[in-house]
């Protein structure tokens, strides 16, 4: 039954370390091989009935039915430029789906038609529809380098102390992309925050008050035994130093050895990776997010072909909004810490609940308590929790 298992793991690619540089080469260079004119494929039929092993007829009749153009109904447009102008719907055609298909066109023009559909939606993740780009619209310069490999990566939000991975946002990057290009589309709400204790200025204003991720820069991926930080700024640390001290301080055969490298000088081509096994990315201290590579393939037309669009985002997750434990109402805006007066710690309070509760008629403290700015991303994708 173990053997079985194991056969089944190496033929699933499951448990194989795959070194993303050694793949583009190998499956870049099969690619070019399969597209160059061969002598013998001249009749593409003969080729094929020799490879399947059937008579050369069968062969032509399938390719007859399997043909592309068997797909086509009446005067549709060949070239995916001119499929792209196509405007409107057929006025002659009596179907209900195309009845629907007109009055969701219609629904889509209203200006929160996002949150309408969010709203009716069984699901909280949304796929971005990824539109078809002509090459001509796109700057010389910024064509993505090809050949190329994509990967596909899901970040999840950060840890909780659930047993049930949180929700994330999956991103395409591609081989030749840095690895702090992903680090930088990461969004995270401690990013966002406030750093220090606001709970002797209770009414200073959100404006001109740096976000975290503007202070501390540092972060730190965990991929294949291998530490990648962020040392971009002078003044970031290196995560990693302390868990490798404490590695070799207690060291045991059970290690791996670990190395590190700085991840803005690693390309998603120099990794080393499995597709399905969590990874760690940490930043903000210890904010830490799960990634888990889902997919990794060559590059082909149907992807963005815009180097800008990298990391291109493949879906959307929608984030519930925070709202005040006390009025249950009012979006959160502070985070109150060891507070008598609230019954959990941390508690998510508005501005108004929160003053109103933890200070007098002259603006003074009347309990000990630390309190945390809460900023929330808000957009149209943020629901009522
Ligand atoms: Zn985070
Ligand atoms: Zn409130």
């Amino acid at each position: 039954m173990e053997a079985q298992d194991e056969s089944e793991r190496e033929e699933s690619g499951l448990g194989t370390v795959i070194n993303v540089r050694k793949f583009f080469q190998s499956w870049d260079s099969e690619v070019t091989a399969l597209s160059q004119p061969i002598p013998e494929r001249k009749n593409n039929n003969v080729y094929i009935a020799g490879q399947m092993g059937i008579p050369t007829d069968l062969a032509e009749e399938l390719s007859n039915v399997c043909s592309m153009d068997t797909l086509k109904c009446g005067d549709e447009p060949a070239d995916k430029d001119d499929l792209l102008k196509m405007k409107g719907l057929p006025k002659d055609l009596d179907l209900t789906c195309v009845k629907y298909q007109e009055r969701d066109l219609e629904r889509r023009k209203m200006v929160d038609y996002k949150l309408f559909v969010i709203n009716k939606m069984k699901y909280r993740v949304l796929d971005v529809v990824q539109v078809p780009q002509s090459l001509n619209e796109i700057a010389p310069d910024k064509n993505v380098p090809h050949p190329n490999v994509v990967l596909t990566v899901k970040v999840h939000r950060q840890r909780t102390k659930a047993a049930i991975l949180p929700k994330g946002e999956v991103f395409l990057v591609l081989g030749t992309q840095p690895l702090t290009d992903l680090k930088d589309n990461i969004v995270c709400v401690k990013d966002d925050a406030v750093a220090g204790d606001f709970s002797d200025f209770p009414h200073v204003s959100n404006e001109g008050l740096t976000p975290a991720k503007h202070t501390y820069k540092s972060g730190m991926l965990f991929i294949e035994n291998t530490f990648y930080n962020d040392m971009r700024e002078a003044d970031n640390r290196d995560y990693s130093e302390p868990i490798l001290k404490w590695a070799k301080e207690n060291d045991h055969e059970s290690y791996p050895e670990f190395r590190k490298a700085k991840m803005e000088d690693t390309l998603f081509l120099d990794l080393n990776i499995q597709l399905g096994v969590p990874y760690l990315y940490q930043h903000q201290g210890n904010c830490e997010h799960v990634i888990i590579f889902t997919d990794l393939r060559l590059l082909h037309c149907d992807d963005p072909q815009d180097v800008t669009m990298y990391p291109f985002q493949l879906s959307e997750t929608v984030t519930r909004r925070i709202i005040c434990r006390s009025c249950m109402m009012d979006s959160a805006k502070w985070v109150v810490h060891d507070s008598q007066l609230t019954p959990e710690s941390p508690c998510f309070m508005c501005h108004t609940c929160f003053t109103l509760l933890h200070y007098d008629q002259n603006g003074q403290k009347i309990c000990n308590f630390q309190a945390y700015k809460y900023r929330q991303k808000t957009g149209p994708l943020n629901l009522c929790a």
